[in-house]
């Protein structure tokens, strides 16, 4: 009997639901499609686990299963400690309890792979004691997984602050990256953020094998220059295996959100969606220049807005949105009233997936967040890329210069984008020709990725690959 049990894999993420969603996308297809059993095993910083509950019991999926570790204490940090820092401390202090976690389960079952993701590599050192093979999840793209790679003989090979260097870097395979590009937590060298995430890119040559949620039709040079590092380097072998996103839900099953029957009367392809992902907020300031430019524009739109913020971009990441009731109230006098029929504004939370799906959407004001990006793709619409904070300046010089399916906004002296120019953006990509440019390649790449998901696509032939070594670690 005991031969029939499937073999099971243990899948570790850090905190927030950006990282947990692709993971679960994982857990389904090794379940489904490769006859494996998972558990999850989450690492807890002290705020609430009822979100992360909330998607998990949404699986439905009998050989899924998780189980959350004692929250960590964090209050010795310094109140202004990256959040990275945060997150990656929160692995670190969790290790002992997932070392138990891991034994109890490998007592009753084969743990054959733990899968950690992008700033969860510092459970490796428990996955080979507990003679498990460690495996990474990047949730992310290959060109931020290229710049993790070679960060380690950045910090060694150059001094001073990335954003003073004067010439781009360039990554193989990669568009030049400029050091204000770099994800933030790298810009103070002497924050914990940097060091934190300097250490967990020196661990990514342990993972046995790297899956991406990218498709190689998306990134082509990119993964081929990793498969020639895996050569002359010895850096582990890469799996593009995405786009890995949330399915859409039926639009009744969560209570219709209003601005779904707002966007069924809009016109086909008119409608901005402008929308900073789960926790991007802007200052007073900048929320009103948004506001002024999207009324200037006359183009319709609808917009997710928060409370602004003045001390951080990462106004709600641990916390629920949902919280946040009065966020119109900080939108300029009168601004709802002028552009009433024209444009709609919600407080905090819109349900992304099915505004982009939804046929009268034309265009997307995004952070850049991987996971937006990547629902962007699968529905064909074309960006306009703001990066807040993160690895999103990245993605954002990814997806305007090398994929070239976005418009980058430019910001004043000040660090504000400003009205006149994201008027021009918003017309741009709704009506002009820059726009036309971006939706025709858009709609290639949505195909290339239904393509790459097909049952002899590219990604799933990857994800097959590697779910045949991880049944060969038994
Ligand atoms: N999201 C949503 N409604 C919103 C804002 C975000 O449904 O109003 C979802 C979005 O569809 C995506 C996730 O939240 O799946 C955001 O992930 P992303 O990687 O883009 O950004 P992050 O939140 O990690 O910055």
């Amino acid at each position: 009997q005991q031969t029939l049990k499937p073999l099971h894999v243990a899948i570790v993420p850090t905190p927030g639901l950006g990282h947990l969603i692709p993971l679960i996308e994982l857990a389904k297809r090794l379940v489904v499609h490769h006859n494996f059993a998972v558990t999850f095993i989450i690492p807890n910083d002290g705020s609430s686990i009822t979100p992360q509950k909330k998607v998990l019991e949404a699986v439905n999926l009998q050989s899924i299963s998780s189980t959350f570790l004692p929250p960590v204490d964090l209050d010795d940090l310094p109140k202004d400690a990256h959040i990275v820092a945060r997150i990656i401390l929160t692995m670190t202090r969790s290790l002992s309890a997932l070392r138990d976690s891991l034994k109890v389960l490998n007592e009753s079952t084969r743990v054959v792979a733990l899968i950690a993701d992008v700033l969860g590599s510092d459970a490796f050192d428990v996955a080979t004691e507990c003679n498990v093979a460690p495996y990474l999840f990047w949730s992310s793209n290959a060109m931020a997984l290229s710049f993790g790679f070679y960060l380690p003989s950045l910090d060694e090979t150059t001094s001073g602050a990335y954003q003073d260097m004067l010439e781009p870097v360039q990554l193989p395979g990669c568009v030049p990256l400029h050091g204000r590009d770099f994800l933030d937590p790298v810009h103070d060298r002497n924050n914990q953020g940097y060091k934190a995430t300097l250490s967990v890119s020196k661990k990514f040559k342990l993972a046995y094998g790297i899956m991406v949620n990218s498709f190689m039709d998306l990134e082509p040079e990119i993964f081929k220059a990793l498969k020639e590092a895996q050569v002359s380097q010895g850096f582990p072998a890469v799996y593009p295996v995405g786009p890995m996103i949330k399915p859409s839900s039926t639009r009744k099953s969560d209570g219709e959100h209003e601005c779904l029957s707002w966007l069924d009367s809009q016109p086909r392809g008119s409608v901005l969606f402008v929308a900073f992902g789960s926790g991007g907020t802007h200052s007073l300031e900048q929320t009103k220049e948004l506001a002024l430019g999207l009324e200037m524009s006359g183009q319709r739109f609808l917009w997710v807005v928060r409370s602004p913020n003045e001390t951080t971009k990462i106004g709600t990441y641990f916390s629920s949105n949902a919280q946040q009731k009065d966020a119109l109230s900080f939108l300029p006098d009168g601004f709802l009233e002028r552009t009433k029929g024209v444009g709609l504004a919600v407080s905090s939370w819109a349900p992304q997936i099915q505004v982009l799906s939804h046929e009268s959407t034309g265009g997307f004001l995004t952070h850049c967040g991987w996971n937006s990006a990547l629902e962007s793709i699968v529905n064909g619409v074309p960006l306009i890329a703001w990066p807040l904070y993160a690895e999103q300046p990245t993605n954002a010089v990814l997806l305007a210069d090398d994929i070239k399916i976005a418009w980058r906004v430019k910001m004043n002296d000040k660090g504000i984008v400003e009205g006149k120019d994201i008027a021009k953006y918003a017309r741009g990509l709704i009506e002009g020709d820059e726009g036309r440019l971006l939706r025709n390649k858009m709609k290639e790449l949505k195909e290339a990725a239904k393509v790459a998901l097909s049952q002899q696509g590219s990604s799933t032939k990857s994800l097959a690959e590697v779910a045949e070594i991880l049944k060969g670690h038994k």
